[in-house]
């Protein structure tokens, strides 16, 4: 198949969002907006890096790069509205393989009414999948990491240290019983916690960040921006009674550190955590409170975690830091 039969293909026969106007076919897309602050994240998918075609079916490729990119729009408080793929194809790639990896973007794509609007195909050594989605929120209602304040509530989505204990299941197979495909799924097919993200709108303000790194980054990354120090409990972190079969070491390396669960974690108005609650319950969300927030000047930047026995201790970033050697 050629380039623009292999476009045809995937192109959408009908639009969803009322603001395009040009959609694939010219140069490049338009689309029209009066009133709204526009949205922009891209993120990059690497064979051999993200993933290999042992860890992920090309359905899952599709659907987990497109999971990642709204996980930011998420984290922004965006409503999802377009994407554009770039895709980098190696010869040995069949036409099966690429129609599955468009359809596991296009399932996700339609939980949220987006459209595919652009993108660019190449040939390539690995395949290469570069996603650019485009959301909109209402004007000035951007969430951002940098106005976490004193006495601030810390909050996290759902459950951590899935996805990695997902990945770890793929890579050791039959050596574990118990909740062997809802972990797996956690890692092939993550939910972007969007519908949650929207209803936090009626909120004054919120710190945002979605967990691809792992919290331990993410925390740090607020604690940062904000100027402030994030305190955590260890015992409320969240995690899955799948977690738990694991070694209490893995456990603890996966929830801090693992990443790419995509749940969103976050500050919040003590005034305001009732409305938290709100959008959780409105959404079915797992919501915990993990921790607060203090604007100590000895702890600024930082993020203290706390265990049951009153011992403290620095969370420093040791997530996935790909420009490490
Ligand atoms: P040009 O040469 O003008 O850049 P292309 O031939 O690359 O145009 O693309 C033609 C149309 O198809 C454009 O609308 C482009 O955005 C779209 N397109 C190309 N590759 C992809 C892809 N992998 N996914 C989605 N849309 C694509
Ligand atoms: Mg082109």
């Amino acid at each position: 198949m050629d380039e623009f039969s292999f476009i045809d293909s995937i192109k959408q026969k009908t639009y969803k969002q009322s603001s395009i106007i040009k959609g694939i076919g010219d140069d490049a897309a338009v689309f029209r907006q009066q009133t709204q602050d526009i949205v922009i994240a891209k993120d990059m998918f690497v064979e051999g890096v993200h993933f290999t075609n042992n860890t992920m079916e090309p359905y899952h490729i599709g659907y987990r790069a497109l999971a990642a990119n709204l996980s930011d729009l998420a984290a922004m408080g965006a409503n999802p509205a377009f994407y554009l793929v770039a895709i980098a194809i190696p010869k040995k790639w069949s036409t099966v393989d690429l129609d599955s990896i468009y359809q596991g973007m296009k399932d996700l794509a339609k939980d949220y009414q987006m459209d595919l609007i652009g993108g660019d195909t190449v040939s390539g050594e690995e395949l290469t999948i570069s996603i650019t989605v485009i959301g909109y929120v209402d004007k000035a209602k951007a969430w951002y990491r940098e106005t976490s304040e004193d006495n601030d509530i810390v909050f996290v989505t759902g459950t951590l240290g899935d996805s990695q204990a997902g990945f770890h299941i793929i890579n050791n197979p039959g050596q574990y019983d118990q909740g062997e495909d809802f972990l797996i799924k956690r890692h092939r097919m993550p939910t972007p916690r969007i519908h949650f993200a929207r209803e936090l709108e009626p909120i004054s303000r919120v710190s945002l960040n979605d967990i691809s790194d792992g919290i331990a980054s993410e925390a740090n990354e607020i604690a940062e921006a904000s100027n402030v120090c994030l305190h955590l409990y260890d015992s409320d972190i969240p995690i899955s009674e799948h977690l738990r079969q694991f070694p209490l070491s893995l456990q603890t390396k996966w929830k801090y550190y693992g990443g790419e669960d995509f749940e969103l974690m976050g500050t919040v108005p003590e005034k305001d955590w009732h409305l938290i609650e709100k959008a959780a319950e409105k959404t079915k969300t797992k919501l915990s409170k993990i921790g607060f927030v203090s604007s100590e000047s000895k702890f600024q930047g930082q993020v203290i975690l706390h265990y049951n026995n009153d011992k403290i201790e620095r969370l420093v970033k040791n997530g996935y830091n790909h420009l490490r050697r």
